[in-house]
């Protein structure tokens, strides 16, 4: 029996549908909660992640700030810009769009963003709240990904979760709030051994690897729930196409639910974000965190 195909686009537009629904409330009360964004240099995806990130920060009613850098800039400006935004009480998430050039420090950057506005959850001192769980910022697609998979399944206690890949940005995160519901969490990486056999074992299969479609349906186990993390640009019948790092086709035979790529987890990273500055702004004030 095919899967369910866990939509996405759809679940983050009730996420920002609700975040727009709390700003307004706050906004009755005279607080606009304000996303800055940094972008140094021209990347071309970072280019387009900075733009959607401006639409939809307005779109839910927030203020949104776009800073854009020389790639040339040097890391104290940077890190001059990072301290004003700091200070600034309108700003209530800071975003330093990733990857950094080269000549720059990204660690010592992320590090500079106050914890309180630290809205992606990177710098290490939410790292180390999460990681003790403790109340944090929760980095976005993670989070984006937790939200899916308690929407689908409820109660995630007692479940094997097989994550694969540890970045700092999804894997490792992932895992960590995998284990704060209870999950059986396995992290499997580029080294593990028989990671076929590994993936079998899993209720719920989180692939953040970055490689197109690695993982065949036959390394799902039947029912099983399926994210997607993996966003690969590949070329195939003379196009240029996005595919995840699961074989959508054939896992899809296999799986109890799947999210597709594109439409699955992408849409949720910034819905999330958004949810995460509305946070942010609310414990500035003194608020409680919104539902
Ligand atoms: P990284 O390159 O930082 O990490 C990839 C991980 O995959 C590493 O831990 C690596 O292991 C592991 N890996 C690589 N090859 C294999 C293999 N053959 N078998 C098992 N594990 C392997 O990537 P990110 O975590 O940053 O991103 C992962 C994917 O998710 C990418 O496609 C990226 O584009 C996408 N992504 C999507 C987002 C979204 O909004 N939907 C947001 C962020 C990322 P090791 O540590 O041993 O090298």
């Amino acid at each position: 029996m095919a899967a369910d195909i866990i939509d996405g686009k759809l679940f983050s537009s009730g996420v920002r549908g609700r975040v727009a629904a709390s700003v307004s409330e706050l906004k009755a009360r005279g607080i606009v909660p304000g996303l800055a964004v940094v972008l140094v240099g021209e990347d071309p995806a970072s280019q387009v992640y900075v733009r959607n990130k401006g639409i939809q920060t307005r779109e839910a009613g927030m203020e949104s700030f776009e800073h854009k850098l020389d790639a040339s800039v040097s890391q104290e400006e940077l890190l001059a810009l990072v301290a004003r935004l700091n200070a600034d009480p309108a700003v209530h998430g800071i975003l330093v769009q990733l990857p950094l050039p080269g000549h720059m420090d990204a660690e010592a950057v992320i590090n500079a963003i106050d914890p309180q506005k630290d809205v992606d959850g990177f710098h290490i001192l939410n790292v180390g709240l999460l990681g003790t769980g403790q109340k944090s910022m929760v980095p976005c697609t993670p989070l984006g990904c937790l939200l899916m998979l308690k929407d689908r399944l409820g109660d995630l206690a007692g479940l094997n979760a097989v994550v694969v890949g540890r970045s700092n940005i999804v894997g490792k995160p992932m895992a960590q709030l995998l284990l704060k519901e209870s999950c059986t969490v396995t992290i499997a990486h580029s080294r593990t051994k028989d990671l076929a056999a590994v993936c079998r074992g899993a209720d719920i299969l989180v692939a953040a690897v970055g490689r197109p479609r690695m993982i065949p349906g036959d390394w799902v186990k039947p029912g099983a729930t399926v994210i997607d993390v993996g966003i690969n640009r590949i070329e195939e019948g003379g196009k240029t196409r996005l595919v995840g790092d699961v074989d959508y086709d054939s896992a899809a035979q296999v799986a109890g639910a799947i999210t597709p790529v594109p439409g699955g987890v992408g849409p949720m990273t910034i819905a999330c974000l958004l949810a995460n500055t509305l946070t942010a702004c609310c414990r500035a004030n003194g608020l409680p965190d919104p539902e």
